[in-house]
């Protein structure tokens, strides 16, 4: 039987990268999508043994070309894990409207962009998988992230509303909720923050992008048919969401 397809957006570092490696090793064909970062995108398709795509996937026009670039070289997108997301922190009161409109854009519109190009495709074969990354963020607000927490707790949203929608079609559509994983992204934050943020993690360490990895294969395999418009978190008893 031909290998599944699977994109993985921000597939080349971090949490993403650990997903398309998972994902690899569960035996599908993995496209990994990145922003710009050349060198970390040579070293995961040297590595990983997945093919790497440069795109935005903010830009709707940009976000077609590669999905149709990814569609005639590997067949089409089956799974589609929509992870890509930066931050640009700031209190609401010295947000500027780019810091707004950039994360919104990277990290909510992008699931729009790439849902709409997949699904059509997902709804004729009668198969698809869905899934989002959103963060702990977006589930209890954070000081100094209104844009990124309004972006995360949007694919929640999104998540519930596709998953009704698509249902009837065999696609499921779930989120995946991290805690604060050992990246990049949270190696960027000063040393004093980071000791009380792991402080209040009753686990008492940061998670592993590896631990997100293994969440996105469950959501992906045969096994999660049942499972669709749920939000799975993984935080370490961080925040327990009702
Ligand atoms: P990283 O910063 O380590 O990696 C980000 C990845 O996204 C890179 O591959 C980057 O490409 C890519 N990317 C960024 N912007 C774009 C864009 N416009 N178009 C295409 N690709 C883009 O992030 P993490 O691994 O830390 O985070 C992954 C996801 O998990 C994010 O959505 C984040 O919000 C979420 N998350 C992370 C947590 C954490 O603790 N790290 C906690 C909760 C959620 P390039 O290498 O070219 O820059």
């Amino acid at each position: 039987m031909p290998k599944k397809t699977a994109l993985v957006t921000g597939g080349t570092r971090g949490i993403g990268r650990a997903i398309s490696e998972r994902l690899v090793r569960d035996g599908f064909a993995v496209a990994a999508n990145f922003a710009g970062n050349e060198q970390a995108a040579a070293a995961c398709a040297s590595e990983i043994g997945c093919k790497v795509y440069k795109f935005d996937v903010g830009d709707y026009d940009a976000c077609a070309a590669g999905v149709a670039q990814i569609q005639a070289e590997l067949g089409p997108i089956d799974i589609l894990v929509n992870n890509a997301g930066i931050t640009r922190d700031a209190v609401l009161h010295r947000m500027t409207r780019e810091q707004w409109d950039e994360v919104i854009r990277v990290d909510l519109t992008s699931a729009f962009n790439l849902c709409r190009l997949t699904i059509d495709g997902m709804r004729e074969r009668g198969f698809g998988r869905v899934i989002n990354i959103s963060s702990i963020n977006g589930q209890k607000g954070q000081i100094g992230q209104v844009n990124y927490s309004a972006a995360k707790a949007g694919l929640i949203g999104f998540t519930k509303a596709l998953a009704q929608e698509s249902a009837k079609k065999g696609i499921t559509v779930n989120v995946v909720c991290p805690g604060y994983i050992d990246t990049e992204m949270v190696a960027a934050v000063p040393e004093k923050v980071l000791e009380g943020i792991i402080a209040g993690i009753p686990v008492g360490r940061l998670g592993r992008a590896e631990e997100i990895a293994a969440c996105v294969a469950f959501l992906a395999s045969d096994d999660a048919a049942f499972m669709t418009g749920a939000t799975l978190t993984a935080n370490g008893a961080q925040y327990i969401a009702g």
